[in-house]
């Protein structure tokens, strides 16, 4: 468990680098600690050290882990695929969904979205290296998908998400996600009245220097926080 913390801090202190070497200050990048497959006691650790912000991939599992740690006010992020007869949980529990790739999909978690809570936050997911086995949408296909989301009542349209083909070398590491900024800057260009589109989504334990030298609003990090994990399944 004291891992959990060393690790945060290891974590952060990587976050502050890479911070100043981008020349932006810390405060830009928020920390989302990727929980999945981590029993709750966990989180609840890693919850003590400040982490607020929690993603998590299953839904079944996730929905677990929010009713054990309801004590706690922790903003839940759905980060996984997303079928569309399983919305209307995710509109119920969670702040933010950040891999919406579809019309249908984002209608559903409006419609669900309970009245007495804020409007849900989302990213749109981009397939950004135009992988066959990846989610998303093309970028081509992303100034209709977000007119059209923009509209719906329940649902704020906060950005973009994506997961790259992974590299090792920084400097391939960095193209996509520059990528993913022009991709966010011609959104913001042609909403000018949407300030809130100030989210960008990027970069996990193995390339997340690069996605904050490129823009990345919210870090996605799992492994270098909780270590490996073990799938029973
Ligand atoms: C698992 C996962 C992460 C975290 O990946 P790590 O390499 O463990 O940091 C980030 N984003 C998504 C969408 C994931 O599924």
């Amino acid at each position: 468990m004291t891992n959990i913390a060393n690790n945060l801090e290891i974590v952060r202190s990587q976050i502050n680098v890479a911070c100043q070497n981008a020349q932006r200050s810390t405060e830009t990048v928020t920390l989302l600690a990727v929980s999945k497959t981590r029993p709750a006691d966990e989180l609840r650790a890693a919850y003590t050290q400040g982490q607020l912000d929690f993603g998590e991939n299953y839904l079944q599992e996730s929905l677990e882990k929010i009713e054990q740690l309801q004590d706690l006010e922790i903003c839940w992020h759905f980060i996984g695929p997303i079928q569309s007869n399983k919305t209307r949980p995710i509109a119920e529990s969670f702040n933010w969904v950040h891999s919406v790739d579809r019309l249908k999909v984002a209608q559903r978690l409006s419609a669900q979205r309970p009245d007495q809570l804020p409007p849900l936050n989302i990213c749109l997911q981009i397939n950004i290296s135009g992988e066959e086995s990846k989610s998303g949408i093309l970028p081509e296909q992303l100034p209709e998908l977000a007119s059209q989301v923009l509209q719906l009542p329940n649902i704020q349209l906060r950005g973009l998400m994506a997961i790259p083909a992974s590299s090792e070398d920084p400097q391939q590491q960095r193209r996509p996600f520059a990528r993913m900024r022009e991709l966010l800057q011609q959104l913001q260009l042609n909403h000018p009245d949407h300030s809130e589109l100030d989210t960008l989504s990027m970069g996990m334990s193995g390339d997340m220097d690069a996605a904050i030298a490129e823009g990345a609003s919210i870090v996605r990090i799992g492994t270098a926080i909780f270590g490996a994990r073990v799938y029973s399944k």
